[in-house]
């Protein structure tokens, strides 16, 4: 039985999501837009979960990206709490894991996803939390208002934010870190050292070149060991160890699935009007000239509209100089680019007084920057340098002007 028909239907209910359906919207394809999300939330924004909704200063309501009202008045129909199962793109199908059929006139695939979970004994206990959704921001904070002591697993991005908010509620806070550095990824000994003295100052105890071996407490989390040795007691644990592309429902499809699902410089998926977006599209960078994957939020907004607007009928490739941004303990700090095959790093400015810009270069053209304590102005030269391809010499002279 054929069931319901979308114009378009988008797989996923997050960022990527939201800004694709107003997009289409926007260009006067209201009516017939359908949404399948795994979630029983309308689409929400994910960045405040681990930093101001976290702390208890962001209204709830603010966090919704399509509410309602919009919905109703522009023919979206928010599907929610239905995974997408399997998709036939010959017949232009897609098959809801309740065995719901939906058929559509172009696809976008935008189902972000899903968290890497801790398998070690004890990973069961209550008082274990991971943060990707809303509701398990809110079980975090609920726990963390009748916390005292707080061991946080994994030293990626939700890991020294949770962190960061944790202290600020008042928790002591243990971070287990694989890595020898706070923020190795940055390979930067300034931004490390700068990151360090920062969590150190706050009271974070950060533990190095370790890791969480067992969970252990009676009927509800106790203590944390490590690997080597330790054991850190704790009323609650955050786990943020990474994430992973669920590509599961698409195998059969025909899609081509690496890393992602792999789309074009135009987020086109190898199959008639299939597109994909956001934290699953393993795309073609053209800044880069390189298959990429970005689980970050400004990525999933811009290759939503993209897609939408290519969905629409447009066929515009994906230029952007990629970008996000964290908050830590009030300070904020901007990434542009793609530091990958760097063979050189350069540091400007002044740590000390929480203004500085690392360069990446490779080759001695810009390639990446961190900036911390930079105006949006700055962000954006840089981000022209980096489109560019400027040389050290006219990026230097460029900033200091
Ligand atoms: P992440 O940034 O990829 O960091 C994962 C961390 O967990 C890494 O430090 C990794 O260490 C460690 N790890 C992996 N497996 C582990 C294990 N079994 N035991 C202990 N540590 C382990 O991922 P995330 O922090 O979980 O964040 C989830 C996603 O949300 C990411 O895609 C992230 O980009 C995104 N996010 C972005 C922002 C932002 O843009 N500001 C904020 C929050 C979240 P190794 O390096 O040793 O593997």
């Amino acid at each position: 039985m054929p069931g319901k028909h979308y114009d378009f239907l988008i797989i996923g209910g997050g960022l990527a999501c939201a800004s694709a359906a107003k997009e289409l919207v926007g260009l006067g394809h209201g009516g017939g837009i359908g949404v399948l999300a795994e979630e029983k939330e309308a689409p929400y924004d994910r960045p405040p979960l681990s930093k101001e909704y976290l702390l208890g200063e962001f209204e709830r309501d603010w966090l919704f990206l399509l509410n309602g009202d919009f919905c109703r008045e522009h023919g979206i129909d928010l599907q929610l709490g239905i995974a997408a199962a399997a998709v036939d793109t010959g017949a232009h199908q897609v098959t809801a894991a309740d065995g719901s059929r939906f058929s559509y006139g172009k696809l976008l695939i935008a189902s972000g996803c899903h968290l890497r979970l801790l398998t070690v004994p004890g990973s069961d206990l209550p008082g274990l939390y991971y943060l990707r959704t809303l509701a398990e921001s809110e079980a975090i904070r609920e726990a963390a208002l009748h916390a005292g002591q707080a061991v946080v697993i994994g030293g990626g991005f939700i890991g020294l934010e949770a962190a960061s908010v944790l202290s600020q509620i008042g928790l002591d806070v243990k971070v287990v870190h694989r890595g020898d550095r706070l923020f190795e990824k940055f390979a930067s000994d300034e931004i490390s050292a700068f990151f360090e003295e920062l969590y150190a100052s706050k009271g974070v105890h950060s533990i190095y070149e370790d890791e969480v071996v067992n969970l252990g407490g009676k009927s509800r989390l106790e203590m944390v060991a490590t690997r080597a040795g330790r054991t850190l007691p704790c009323d609650i644990a955050v786990a943020g160890i990474g994430v992973w592309p669920d590509t599961g429902y698409l195998e059969g499809s025909g899609l081509r699935l690496d890393n992602g699902v792999v789309v074009n410089e135009f987020l086109e998926a190898g199959a008639p009007d299939v597109y994909a977006a956001g934290d699953i599209a393993n795309f073609m960078d053209v800044v880069y000239g390189r298959q990429r994957r970005i689980e970050h939020w400004d990525n999933a907004i811009r290759q939503g509209r993209r897609a939408a607007a290519n969905m629409a009928g447009g066929r515009g490739e994906f230029r952007n100089v990629s970008y996000f941004y964290s908050t830590v303990f009030g300070l904020t700090f901007d990434f542009l680019g793609d530091m990958n095959g760097f063979d050189d790093v350069v540091p400007l400015g002044s740590f000390e007084n929480k203004s500085a810009t690392v360069l990446y270069l490779r080759e001695g053209v810009l390639r990446a920057a961190f900036l911390l304590g930079r105006s949006p102005q700055e962000r954006s030269t840089v981000a022209e340098m980096i489109a560019a391809k400027q040389p050290l010499k006219e990026v230097e002279a460029r900033l200091a002007s």
